[in-house]
Order: C-alpha cells, then structure tokens, then sequence
C-alpha cells in the first residue's frame, strides 16, 4: 500500500465524503480528501441546513399569525431579511469550522481545489498529482435548470439562499421537494409566490392524500399554485422577469426560481476516460458496497442518485469505509428509510404509500385522520393535520405512515424504527399515546378509511 500517496483519497467534502474520510482514518487509514468549494457540501452549505433555518424563520411569522387568540397584542411587526441571512451566515461559519476540525483531528489530509481523475489510482488537484489505492467519488449533485429560453434569468436554492433582499413577487418552477419547501419559506416571510407544477399534483411520489392534503395548505397560506403549467419562456422586463407560461398566462415577478431536479456533478472529473461507468443521465452506477465499475474506484451521496438524502450518504459512505477500511462486511441498505419536507406545515413518511402498497400487490387496508390541531382552536389558524397508517390486510403489519402537520419529521423519525422492527397495527394500537399531542393519533385511529 506505501506506493500510494494514500490508502484512500475523497473527492468531495460533502457530508458523504467527510463521513467515509473520517471512518476510514479511525480505522488506521492514511487519507487525503479535496473539496472545491466549502466544507460541509450541499446539506450544510447550499441545502438542509441553510434552508431549516429560513424554515424557522417562516415558522414565526405564523405564530405571530396566531398570537392574538392566546393573549398577545403585538402591536407592530417588521421582518428584515438582511439579518435573517447574515445570521444564518454565520451559522455556515461556525459549521464549516467544525467540519475543518472534525478532519483536522481525524488526521485527515485536506486539499483544496477540484479533483480530476487521472487514472484508476491517481486524482490531479490544482496541478499536483495524488496516488490513493482507493478512490471516493462524493462530489454530489448541482441544480438543473429546464432547456427553455431564458432559463438563465433564473436563480436556484443556491442563489434563493443568499438573495441581497426579499422578492416582492417570486415564481417557483416545480413540484418537489425544493419548490414546495421555498414556496412556504417565501410566502411567509410576503413574497407574492405563484408555484407552477407541470403535473396534476405537487410532490409526485407521495401518498396521493397528503400531496392533496399539502396542496390545499400551499393555497391557504396564500401561494398561487398552477398544476398541469410550466414556464415555456423567461425574459426580462421592468419588474424583473417576465414568465410566459404553457398555459398561455405571462407572469412579472421579481424572481424564478426553478426547482427542477438536480443533476450529478460529474463533468470534469474524467469519469469516462478512466472507465467509470455512468447511466444516461450521468449518474454513477454502483452495486450494494458502493463499487464503481472500476476496481479501486468507489463512489457514495448524490453523485450515485439512490436515495439523494443527506443521512443517506452519510450511511453510504460509513459502510464503504467500514467495509474498505475497518474489515467488515457492510452493504448498503436502502430499505424503509424516512424522509420529510419542510414546507408549511411539513410533510413526513416512511414506507409505501397506499398506491404503491397496491402496485405491489399488497391487500392494503388504510387508516388516516384530517383534523384542526388543538393549537388552532385559539390561534384561529385553519392549519390542519393529516396522518395516515398503510397495513397489510394480510398479516397487520404497517407497511408506511405518512403525516403532514407540525413535528411530522419529529413524530415520523420514531415511527420509522417501528415500523423497521416489523410493527404491527395491533401493536401500534396497544400503545398508550401522549395526551394532548397530534402524535398519539398515530395510535388511536381504530377504524378502517
Ligand atoms: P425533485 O426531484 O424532488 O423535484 C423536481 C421537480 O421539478 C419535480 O416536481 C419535477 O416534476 C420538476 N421538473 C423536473 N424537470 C422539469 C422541467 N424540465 N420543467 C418543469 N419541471 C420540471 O427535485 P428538487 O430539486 O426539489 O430536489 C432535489 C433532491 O434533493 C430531491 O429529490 C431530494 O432527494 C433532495 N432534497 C431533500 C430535501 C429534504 O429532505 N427535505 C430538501 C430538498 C431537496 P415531475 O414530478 O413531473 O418529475
């Protein structure tokens, strides 16, 4: 192993790469990892972090909302983006610290500057020559605007993160993760936000009663939401941009936003040159240990399109360095992993939703619950809750659960390790739920949709 500059060297310091370069030092490896950009990668510097922090921001505009009915009179408000993002700022800072510190003291070797494949052994970062004998790919994705005239006018979350000041007006192209979580952030903060889905219902994927559930939220908090419409153009105009729809409609607004899909971020990295095999689309192909087509090359997040989650890269690149490094045997498992949307008000699941517990082949029975929080009683919010169990009619055992409302990422974190330790609705029903919470309808929904 001593040929090597390296016994493994990352490209890519991402929460996947960070993660296996950590692993793999603990276990005595020499490691080397380069990053382009900052530390911490898309989560904590252009996504998860950054964003649930303009989520929280959102949140207190709607308590303010809601205040009145429990007693306060706050009698003048006044939002100041400005500070909002210099704070959050800050908070990056503070992370890209750690993240320095948490290689530092893993013994970690970081390289700044980009890293281009050379040879199945052999990564090139500005000009000087690494030898590693094995190399992670952890690179990550990068935001894909459509192919329409004008799609440069645009911004995505990168930019929307970071704007110099609030939009007055802003138009969300897409129905994802991304557009329905800014659409809420920019709602509340009094952006005028018209959010254009080219399908029949945001958040394609999901269970079809939360995506309706979440639609008639998006509308109530006052978002302009246009299904079966896509932005067909984008030009300038005295006001900002001015968006010709497919439907015939032009839009001005100050923003667009496109929140279509990502893509890899493959290009320079001399994948093919090297014989790293890609799909289509530029996605890495890689099995169950992470292996890429070539031997000593491996590759972990959302450079591997499985399941584009920050935990999830995390866990990919932990078990590659397990497995490489620390001599054990780690697949990855891709099985009943949950998931959450932080629009207003959030949208959590794990497991199958009713559709696709049917397009297995399931007997599916469903249990599901709408209801006004108690909360709304006072703050006079029409916020509601939607919680839904998914069974196998067959032998009891809860195949998905599916919340949209306050704390579901907080409440479904718990019930995935229960529906992982195989639980049943019989047990879901035993247990005795916490009064008054939303959460405990999770156990008292007794009888069948
Ligand atoms: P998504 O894949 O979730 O959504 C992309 C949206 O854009 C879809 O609604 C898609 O429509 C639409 N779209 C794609 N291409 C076009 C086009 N050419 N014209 C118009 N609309 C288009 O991607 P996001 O960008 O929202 O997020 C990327 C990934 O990041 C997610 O898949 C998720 O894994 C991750 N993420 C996770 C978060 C979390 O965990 N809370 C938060 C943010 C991102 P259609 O449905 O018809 O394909």
């Amino acid at each position: 192993m001593a040929m090597y500059d390296y016994d493994l060297f990352v490209i890519g310091g991402g929460s996947g790469g960070v993660r296996a370069a950590r692993i793999a030092a603990s276990h005595g490896a020499r490691v080397g990892l380069c990053e382009a950009s900052r530390l911490g990668g898309t989560c904590v510097m252009r996504g998860c972090v950054p964003k649930k922090l303009l989520v929280y921001g959102a949140e207190v505009a709607h308590e303010l909302e809601g205040a009145r009915g429990f007693g306060w009179e706050i009698s003048s408000v006044k939002f100041d983006w400005p500070t909002l993002i210099a704070n959050k700022n800050r908070e990056l800072d503070r992370l890209e610290g750690i993240y320095h510190g948490l290689l530092k003291s893993a013994g970690v070797e970081l390289k700044a500057g980009f890293g281009r494949l050379l040879d199945e052994h052999t990564v090139s970062v500005n000009g000087e020559q690494l030898s590693a004998d094995k190399i992670l790919i952890a690179v990550g994705g990068w935001p894909q605007p459509p192919p329409i005239p004008g799609a440069e006018l645009g911004i995505s979350s990168n930019e929307a993160l970071d704007l110099p000041a609030l939009p007055e007006s802003i138009v969300i192209v897409g129905g994802g993760y991304i557009a329905v979580e800014f659409a809420g952030i920019f709602a509340a903060m009094g952006s005028a936000v018209t959010l254009l889905y080219r399908g029949e219902q945001v958040l394609r994927g999901f269970d079809h009663q939360v995506r309706n559930a979440l639609a008639a939220e998006l509308v109530a908090n006052g978002i302009d939401v246009r299904l079966q419409t896509n932005a067909a153009s984008v030009s300038k105009c005295a006001r900002g941009v001015a968006v010709e729809t497919t439907t015939g409609d032009r839009i001005e607004a100050d923003q667009i936003l496109f929140a279509t899909g990502r893509m890899p971020n493959v290009k320079d990295l001399n994948l093919h040159q090297v014989g790293v095999a890609t799909t289509a689309s530029g996605v890495i192909k890689v099995d169950h240990y992470s292996r890429t087509s070539v031997d000593s090359i491996y590759a972990v997040g959302d450079v591997t399109d499985r399941i584009n989650l920050t935990p999830v890269a995390i866990a990919e690149g932990h078990a590659f360095a397990d497995t490489c490094f620390g001599g054990m045997d780690r697949p990855v498992e891709h099985h009943l992993v949950p998931s959450a949307v932080f629009s207003q008000p959030p949208v959590a699941v794990v497991g199958l939703s009713e559709d696709e517990a049917r397009q297995q082949g399931y007997a599916v029975k469903t249990f599901s619950s709408h209801f006004r929080p108690l909360k709304h009683t006072l703050s006079g919010r029409g916020e509601k809750t939607f919680m839904k169990l998914v069974v196998d009619d067959s032998n009891d055992l809860v195949l998905g659960a599916h919340m949209m409302g306050a704390y579901a990422p907080e409440i479904i974190q718990g019930i995935a390790i229960a529906l992982r330790c195989g639980a049943t609705k019989a047990q879901f029903d035993a247990t005795i739920g916490i009064h008054p919470t939303a959460a405990e309808e999770f156990v008292t929904m007794r009888q069948a949709d």
